[in-house]
């Protein structure tokens, strides 16, 4: 194990593994509302055949304050390091924001 922290870089790795699924934090594009979603890999991850990445998601959240619709598309690598990462109609904040303990920079 190893304990070192590195800070996270949420533009480039927006997920948060937690066992056998990830967490992602978007902050509505049109009203600022930030919210969470869960990505459970048996189910939403498929496999991608584009080259770069094994699999991949491509999903359509809605924000629950103002109905707009943000998609999230990402590719990961077979140790499920992200390849690629594409947000439309929002953006990827820290877990911090979403808890409240850190303010966005
Ligand atoms: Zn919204």
């Amino acid at each position: 194990m190893f304990f070192r922290k590195k800070k996270k870089d949420v533009s480039s790795n927006p997920f948060y593994k937690e066992g056998n699924s990830m967490k992602i934090y978007i902050k509505c594009g049109k009203c600022g509302y930030v919210m969470e979603f869960k990505i459970l890999n048996d189910r939403d991850l498929m496999v991608s055949y584009d080259g770069v990445s094994a699999y991949m998601i491509d999903k359509l959240y809605v924000c629950p304050k103002c109905y707009n619709q943000i998609s999230v598309k990402a590719g990961f690598k077979g140790n499920l390091k992200p390849a690629y990462v594409d947000i439309n109609g929002g953006k990827f904040v820290a877990k911090e924001v979403y808890e409240g303990k850190e303010g966005e920079r």
